[in-house]
């Protein structure tokens, strides 16, 4: 018999105004400019379902389907997302003062990035409520994560990426049979072109303009909650781009707080940024809630060149309100940090993810952790899918035959 599936979203609200909005039609932004967040009957869930019920079902991010928006198991669109391992980084986080390091790697997920996470359930609830054709400006993993999904859904994709996103980014979404552009610009060029395609009835996936991509970022939180038995660790380290996976971590938390799921104090939220595109630190240490757009944005860690984001007051706010902090790192530290991992524990981290753990060693030099503290970092995506960096060393060659040297 397959399990019971239900949904418990009833509409969407606006993040900054809170105007209620009808989530049973297709929808992006409020008229008001910002973001809306699905909403749910959370005490329908807590009558319906336990903790304990959970555990009975797959091992895939659509056990939380109480929690997600899709409302029939038909439209759930999936390649076998979720349910990513949390791995402890003993000899690593040993060597940088903080044994308690846990890393969530999401770099095992379909498409190799958390993107997965995002297009499994927006592309799900945008068939369901009738969408057939999508549109996004990415910087690669979110175009190839989205076009897969909307392969597997039937659905038409318009892809427009940066000529810097990852070159095997292009082949994921081409191979999917997206429409795939490349401009000789940003991410924000590749915006204004994909922005043309809305105009023609292609329907805009881009970050945070439509309100599902969160919900599937929100079952990291959800994961990481259930995966050490129902309680939250001490702080949480993000590497954050448009900010989705920490707004979407932020929601989690405070849903399973609602439910009576998870108790004892919130994880302090860590935001981490490269040094060459650091808005939201930047606005962070300013006491801001909003982010000007950085004018020069520039890092290999590509899901995190991001500029500008709607959901500047978001990220910010959730940081602020759980007592965490915003840290960013410099290239040269990201990459050191990705190889000292991959010696240590055999991880090869994406550059995103190394920026967490280059911003946790930081962390700790100024005192900000003691060192006790059990901490996850996100590894958003799989080291495979980057070119290698610029100046890696080449291992000597040998002629066939050659004597192997001492
Ligand atoms: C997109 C991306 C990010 C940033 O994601 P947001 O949730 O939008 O901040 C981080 N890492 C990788 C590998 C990405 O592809
Ligand atoms: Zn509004």
């Amino acid at each position: 018999m397959p399990e019971p599936w239900h949904s418990a979203l009833t509409h969407l609200e606006c993040a900054r105004c809170g105007i209620r909005h009808d989530a049973s039609v297709p929808q992006n932004l409020c008229a008001c400019g910002s973001p809306l967040l699905a909403r749910y009957d959370l005490e329908r869930v807590g009558a319906t379902v336990a903790p304990a019920d959970l555990a009975e079902r797959g091992q895939d991010l659509w056990r939380y389907r109480e929690l997600l928006p899709v409302a029939g198991r038909e439209n759930a669109i999936t390649l076998g997302e979720g349910m990513t391992p949390i791995l402890p980084l003993a000899r690593y986080g040993h060597g940088i003062g903080v044994p308690g390091l846990l890393v969530k790697d999401e770099g095992l997920l379909p498409t190799g990035s958390f993107k997965a996470r995002g297009a499994a359930v927006g592309v799900s609830r945008a068939r369901e409520l009738g969408i057939e054709a999508i549109t996004m400006p990415t910087n690669g993993n979110a175009g190839a994560a989205w076009a897969a999904y909307a392969a597997r859904a039937g659905l038409r994709s318009l892809v427009v990426m940066p000529e810097d996103a990852p070159r095997i980014t292009r082949m994921e979404s081409a191979l999917a049979g997206a429409r795939l552009y490349v401009v000789d610009g940003l991410i924000g060029d590749a915006g204004a072109i994909a922005a043309q395609a809305v105009a023609d009835g292609w329907f805009s996936t881009a970050t945070l303009r439509e309100p599902y991509r969160v919900e599937g970022k929100k079952t990291m939180g959800l994961e990481i909650v259930e995966q050490l038995g129902w309680r939250a660790p001490d702080v949480i380290v993000y590497p954050t781009g448009g900010g989705v996976g920490l707004i979407g971590i932020h929601k989690a938390l405070e849903e399973l707080r609602a439910l009576g799921w998870l108790t004892g104090p919130a994880p302090r939220l860590v935001v981490v940024q490269a040094a060459g595109c650091a808005p939201l630190v930047r606005a962070f240490e300013a006491g801001s809630s909003t982010a000007p757009p950085w004018p020069d944005p520039r890092t290999f860690a590509y899901g995190v060149n991001v500029a500008s984001t709607l959901g500047d007051f978001l990220v910010l706010d959730a940081v602020r309100s759980t007592g965490g902090t915003a840290v960013a790192v410099a290239d040269e530290d990201i990459l050191a940090a990705q190889a000292a991992c991959a010696a240590a524990e055999g991880l090869v981290t994406c550059p995103e993810g190394a920026a967490t753990l280059a911003a946790v060693a930081r962390l700790r030099e100024s005192g900000w952790l003691t060192g006790e503290e059990e901490v996850v970092v996100l590894n958003t995506g799989s080291g495979l899918k980057y070119p290698p960096p610029a100046g890696s060393p080449e291992p000597p060659h040998l002629a066939p035959g050659a004597t192997l040297p001492d």
